[in-house]
């Protein structure tokens, strides 16, 4: 086992590794390929193959400053933004974005008609929450 592993290091060297935007991808590969149980077809399930061999590519490639960048792509663009998505509080909380400048807002939900003011712009302006 050993051996094994020291093969496999060695093997390793110089190769991208399994990084964020791998994990990620075989987790989404996972969910994919067992959403045939809900969802029939084979469609989500092939699209599950395509995202576990890409990361095994990736996870086995030398290029690893092509890799490093879109590794960042994934953490700004996919991961952080879903991570923070995931956070929120969806039961009791209304999320909205100021019309104005972006700023990401939450008000309590089940107030009716309230009257917001953005926290960055100081922009007001009516919800429904
Ligand atoms: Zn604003």
């Amino acid at each position: 086992m050993g051996n094994f592993r020291y093969k496999m290091a060695q093997f390793m060297l110089g190769r991208n590794g399994f990084d964020s935007f791998c994990r990620g991808m075989l987790m989404a590969a996972m969910v994919l390929i067992f959403a045939d149980i809900i969802v029939p077809g084979k469609f989500l399930q092939t699209i599950g193959l395509v995202l576990m061999l890409y990361a095994y590519f990736r996870a086995f490639s030398r290029n690893t400053a092509r890799r490093y960048a879109e590794n960042t792509w994934y953490v700004t663009s996919i991961a952080t933004p879903f991570r923070s998505y995931m956070n929120r509080d969806h039961k009791n909380y209304r999320y909205f974005k100021c019309p104005s400048c972006g700023q990401m807002l939450r008000a309590p939900k089940g107030r009716g008609h309230i009257r917001v003011t953005c926290s960055r712009c100081h922009n007001t302006f009516e919800k429904k929450v």
